[in-house]
């Protein structure tokens, strides 16, 4: 081995693979350049450091399960009015998160409540928190199969582990009694330790008929609008309005 393969092989085992990759380009830049051996050092730490944030971005946006991407930026105000740019900007702070506050989207399909939560979670993740999202038929699917398949099993620990839990589409099926209680029981175990963002096409009044038991609708909305936000959006589908036909 020579020298500069010691030097890769040691960079392999600190895991310093950005040095690993690129060891004669610092090399060769240091010798051509004027660069001293403060600057020298300082370059190789920091490309070593934005190559690791960058990975560990990754990491979080694939664990987040988001289903795609959405920017909260290009959320139009003037067309769903229910929600301002003000505090658009103060959910992008992250404060609710950081105060265990939960964020409630209530509304018919296509005003935006997904997009908001997606784009909210996303740059949340960019930020470093820990996001899971999971549709509300996945959430139930992942707790009932929790003792007997690792996926599920897996999920659900990054659930108790997570900064905020995201639940899509809750209300568009219809629940057992079972799934409820599992449902409950979620609810229950993060309150006040982790932040719930919740999206609904039902209103408040019609979780009872959701959740098939009057008591359990009353301790799963009690605990989750204690520490809330909760945005009721009106108006038309942007879908709907915003149609894209093949024929022009
Ligand atoms: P919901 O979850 O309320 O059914 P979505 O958030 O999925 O609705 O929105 C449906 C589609 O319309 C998405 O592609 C979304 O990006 C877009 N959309 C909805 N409202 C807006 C808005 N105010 N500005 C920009 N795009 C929007
Ligand atoms: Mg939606």
């Amino acid at each position: 081995m020579n020298d500069l393969d010691i030097l890769r092989d040691m960079a392999n085992q600190l895991k310093l693979s950005t040095l690993k990759t690129s060891i004669m380009k610092f090399i060769e830049e240091a010798e051509q350049g004027s660069e001293t051996y403060k600057e020298f050092l300082f370059k190789i730490l920091k490309a070593e450091v934005e190559r690791k944030e960058k990975d560990a971005l990754r990491n979080r946006i694939k664990r987040a399960r988001f289903p795609y991407t959405k920017e909260i930026e290009s959320f139009d105000t003037t067309f769903q009015k229910s929600i301002d740019k003000t505090k658009i900007n103060i959910l992008k702070e992250m404060k609710w998160i950081d105060n265990m506050y939960n964020l409630i989207f209530l509304g018919p399909p296509g005003v935006g409540k997904s997009h908001l939560m997606i784009g909210l979670g996303y740059r949340a993740t960019e930020l470093g928190y820990h996001v899971l999202f999971l549709t509300m038929s996945e959430l139930i699917f992942f707790l009932k199969n929790k003792n007997n398949c690792r996926k599920s099993k897996e999920v659900i620990n990054r659930l108790n582990k997570c900064d905020v839990l995201m639940i899509d589409e809750v209300g568009y099926i219809p629940l057992t009694k079972e799934d409820a209680n599992l449902f409950f029981e979620i609810v229950s175990g993060l309150h006040e330790k982790t932040s719930i963002c919740i999206t609904s096409n039902k209103d408040f009044s019609q979780w009872t008929e959701l959740l098939q038991d009057e008591a359990l609708a009353t301790a799963i909305l009690d605990r989750l609008v204690y520490r809330c936000q909760v945005f009721n959006l009106k108006g038309n589908s942007y879908r709907l309005e915003n149609r894209e036909t093949i024929f022009k």
